[in-house]
This record gives structure tokens, C-alpha cells and sequence, in this order.
């Protein structure tokens, strides 16, 4: 069988036996594919680098065998993503990025435009621009390459043009008028500051959203949304997350 091409996102690794790394990637050409590394650790030490979590890396493999893991014969990094490892709250944000993505990608089944948001979203967090922000836009971006992207145009709940008076009701899946909130009950407040800084999101491609500034007060409350949101489709508190409230008490991190 000749070897696959391709390249991606280190999303996880583990150690196995002395010498071997079984690695978790996901790939712009396949998916998510998992496999071993043989013989990765030692003789080559310099080279250990190359396995980190969230390393852009080129890979050589070969697609499953009997027991279900893909064989990879070759990984070599391209970007270590390096002023990101350097600051513990862009470092928190990559990994509550590649949560995200293990989170919604399947084995083998490749989704382009997810690969490119990953990139982009680790690209901008290794830039001077805020993380917090960042994190905003990668999870607006990713909501909407899985085909979950909040309703901000007309009511989620009765289609109708949307309300002047709205809220947003994360179950039914974006902004709501008064009447489905009532029904609904468990609606959050929303701004026309926020919903048009996620609508804006959404509009533009990533590279351009970039650019996009928030003040302090739209990019809590569009943090607070998302949250609920992601809890609610994707599932689960990510790990990342929780450290990221957790350090936020503390008062460690960035202001804006
Ligand atoms: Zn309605």
C-alpha cells in the first residue's frame, strides 16, 4: 500500500513502550486519523519537539491496518506555534482549541474548512493580538463550519424578522423575540453590540475577522453566550475552559 500524504494538527500524544508515540492528528486531507510512531523518541531526541501538542506538522502514513491504528512513517514539523507556548492564557487557548476540534471531527472524515479555522485560530493566538478575542472568533468560525452557527438574523424560535426587543435563547439555537423567550424561559440578555459582532464574525472570512475589534463589555457577554452555546451542542466543560474561569478569579489574566 503506497504511504498518504498529508498535512495537520497534533491534537494528543501518548507514549508507548520506550521509542514509539501513538499520535492523534488532524489532517486537512483525511480528518482525524490516529497512529504510530515508531522508533520517534530515541535515537532521535532532537526531534522531540516535533510531536508537541498543536505542532504543525507534515506527515507520511499508512491508512488503517487490522487493529484499527494507521501507521505513521513520517512527521515532521512545520510551525511549533512558538510565541504561543511562551504565555500560559494563549497556551490555555490552544489547548481549549484542539478540545474543540477532537471534540466535533470524526476519524477520517476530512473537513477542510475546520483545518483551515484551527490554523488560523493558532496563527492569531501567536500573534500580539488579544487571545481572549481570539478565542471568540475561532469559536464563532467553528460553529459555523459544523453547520451550528447561532441563528442572528430572525427569531431561532418562530422565524419571524427579527425582533427590535430580542434576547437568545441557546436551546433554541439563536436570537429570540419576546414571545418565544417567555415560552422558552430560559433565555440570556444580548446586545445589539454583541449580536452585531457575531453576526460580523460570521460574515467575514478569518483572516478579515481578525481585524475586527470588540470593546470589553460585547466581548463578555459574547464570551458568556458562546459558552452556554458550545456546552449545550458540543457538550461537556472543556478542561482548558474551566482553567481559563479559574484563572480569570485569580485576576492573572489580560484585562481586555
Ligand atoms: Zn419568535
Amino acid at each position: 500500500m503506497a504511504a498518504l500524504k498529508a498535512e495537520g494538527i497534533i491534537l494528543r500524544k501518548y507514549l508507548l513502550r520506550e521509542t514509539s508515540y501513538i499520535l492523534v492528528i488532524f489532517t486537512r486531507e483525511y480528518g482525524k486519523i490516529r497512529g504510530v510512531l515508531k522508533g520517534a523518541r530515541n535515537p532521535y531526541p532532537q526531534f522531540a519537539g516535533n510531536f508537541e501538542i498543536f505542532t504543525q506538522c507534515e506527515l507520511l502514513f499508512y491508512g488503517k491496518r487490522k487493529k484499527g491504528m494507521d501507521l505513521i512513517s513520517r512527521c515532521e514539523a512545520v510551525d511549533f506555534f512558538l510565541p504561543v507556548r511562551k504565555d500560559i492564557e494563549r497556551l490555555t487557548y490552544a489547548n481549549y482549541f484542539i478540545e474543540l476540534i477532537d471534540a466535533v471531527s470524526n476519524d477520517h472524515e476530512a473537513n477542510t474548512e475546520l483545518y483551515e479555522i484551527i490554523l488560523e485560530g493558532l496563527r492569531l493566538l501567536a500573534t500580539e493580538s488579544s487571545p481572549r478575542r481570539a478565542g471568540r472568533i475561532f469559536e464563532i468560525k467553528l460553529l459555523d463550519a459544523i453547520g451550528l452557527g447561532p441563528r442572528l438574523d430572525e427569531c431561532a424560535g418562530c422565524s419571524s424578522s427579527l425582533p427590535e426587543d430580542f434576547r437568545f435563547s441557546v436551546k433554541c439555537g439563536g436570537i429570540v423575540c419576546r414571545d418565544c423567550a417567555k415560552k422558552e424561559g430560559a433565555s440570556m440578555e444580548i446586545s445589539s453590540g454583541t449580536r452585531n459582532f457575531m453576526r460580523r464574525i460570521h460574515d467575514i472570512p478569518f483572516t478579515k475577522a481578525r481585524q475586527v475589534k470588540v470593546s470589553k463589555v460585547v466581548g463578555r457577554e459574547a464570551e458568556a453566550i458562546l459558552k452556554k452555546f458550545i456546552q449545550y451542542y458540543i457538550g461537556g466543560q472543556m478542561r482548558s475552559m474551566k482553567f481559563l474561569e479559574d484563572m480569570d478569579r485569580t485576576g492573572v489574566l489580560r484585562k481586555v
